[in-house]
C-alpha cells in the first residue's frame, strides 16, 4: 500500500511539473499562442510588461549585436513565436544556417504572421518585419534567402520565443 502510495505521489509531482513547464510561457497578460486578435497596447503599457531589451528591439527597433543572441546558432526542432505576444512566427523547418549573426528563416508559418514596413534608416533601403499581432519589430527581409522562396527574415533572437517540438 506504502509503495503504491508513494508511486502515485511520485507520478503526480512529475505530472505537476510537466504541466508547469507548459504554461511558463505566459509572459505578460497579452500573450497568447491562440488568440490572433490584433493588439492595440500603448507604448507605456508595453514598457511595463516587457523586458527593458526585448521591448527596445519590439518598439523602439534596436537591434541585438550580430552573434549575441541565443538563436543565430541554434538547429532545435519546434516553433518560433513573438516573445512580446506569442504569435505564431516560424517553423524550425524554414531555418538556415546563416553567417549574418542572427536566426534567418525563409518563410513564416502563415503569411498573416507579419507585416512588413519600408524603412529608409540609416541611409539604406530595407523592408522592415513586424510582428502580424502586436506590431512589434522583429528585424528585416532580404532577397538573399534559399529556395524555395530565396527570402532571408533577419530576426532578433529576443523577438523569438522557442517552443521545442514534443
Ligand atoms: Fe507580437
Amino acid at each position: 500500500m506504502k509503495i503504491i502510495l508513494a508511486l502515485t505521489l511520485f507520478l503526480s509531482i512529475l505530472s505537476c511539473q510537466a504541466q508547469t513547464k507548459t504554461v511558463a510561457t505566459g509572459k505578460n497578460p497579452y500573450y497568447s499562442r491562440t488568440d490572433t486578435t490584433h493588439l492595440n497596447v500603448s507604448d507605456a503599457e508595453w514598457k511595463k510588461v516587457l523586458p527593458n531589451d526585448v521591448y527596445q528591439i519590439a518598439r523602439k527597433k534596436d537591434t541585438e549585436f550580430a552573434f549575441s543572441g541565443k538563436y543565430w546558432d541554434f538547429d532545435g526542432i519546434g516553433t518560433y513565436y513573438c516573445a512580446a505576444c506569442g504569435n505564431p512566427l516560424f517553423l524550425a523547418d524554414s531555418k538556415f544556417s546563416s553567417t549574418c549573426g542572427w536566426p534567418s528563416f525563409y518563410e513564416t508559418i502563415r503569411p498573416k504572421s507579419v507585416n512588413y514596413i519600408s524603412d529608409n534608416s540609416y541611409g539604406m533601403e530595407r523592408t522592415e518585419v513586424v510582428c502580424g499581432r502586436c506590431d512589434g519589430h522583429l528585424g528585416h527581409i532580404f532577397d538573399d534567402g534559399p529556395a524555395p522562396t530565396f527570402k532571408r527574415f533577419c530576426m532578433n533572437s529576443l523577438m523569438l520565443d522557442f517552443e521545442p517540438k514534443k
